[in-house]
């Protein structure tokens, strides 16, 4: 847990730049606590940062984050509106898999970060960070499909970065982006009829 309980994403920001909960304080160059509007009503939640955000301290900085602009814009919306952030703050050594641990001891920056901003819409991008909120049910039979999660709706897409190495995949993250201005002007609408309802269980990623 953070040293103390911040009021604000800036003093959480100032928290995560000093934490040194698991190992991962021990390679990374900079946090990378998550950047954008914190009074956004879209969350996107990445699975860790990588090279480019390591040095710069901005989630989605590299080819990844250019992908993930491109499929914000072609849904209309602009990135300065949304707020994105990683399941993990810190770069994992060579970029592979977050750990159960790390998962575990971050998930508390990652819970005030959705009190603090209170979306309305979360996109999880990945399965790690849709394991979060439903570990139950695979990505890929859930990808494109909204889900309530503590009156959130949770929209899962595939990661920017796995349209990179199969670019077969594109089409349908553009085509779930899509869904993200529909949620929003549902916003309003306090029915969620066609919303499947799922309860929050206990996370279980390697199951
Ligand atoms: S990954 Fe999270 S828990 Fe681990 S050192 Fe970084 S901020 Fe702390």
């Amino acid at each position: 847990m953070p040293n103390f309980e911040p009021n604000t994403i800036s003093e959480l920001e100032i928290n995560i730049s000093q934490c040194t909960k698991c190992d991962l304080a021990k390679t990374r160059n900079l946090t990378v606590p998550g950047d954008g509007n914190y009074n956004a009503n879209i969350m996107l939640i990445g699975e860790a940062p990588g090279s480019n955000e390591d040095k710069t301290g901005k989630p989605f900085a590299g080819r990844a984050g250019s992908l993930l602009d491109e499929l914000l814009m072609r849904s209309g919306i602009e990135r300065s509106k949304v707020y994105i952030t990683n399941m993990l703050k810190c770069r994992p050594p060579s970029n592979r898999d977050p750990q159960l641990s790390e998962i575990s001891a971050c998930q508390p920056y990652l819970d005030l970060q959705i009190s603090l901003v209170d979306p309305s819409v979360i996109v999880t991008l990945g399965r790690f960070s849709f394991a979060k909120f439903f570990p139950q049910v695979t990505l890929s039979e859930s990808r494109g499909i909204v889900r309530d999660w503590k009156g959130i709706k949770i929209l899962p897409v595939y990661h920017p970065a796995a349209a990179l190495y199969n670019p077969s995949l594109k089409p349908k993250l553009i085509q779930d982006f899509q869904k993200i201005t529909t949620l929003l002007a549902e916003k309003d609408n306090t029915s969620l009829s066609n919303i499947q309802t799922q309860p929050n269980t206990q996370l279980n990623l390697f199951e």
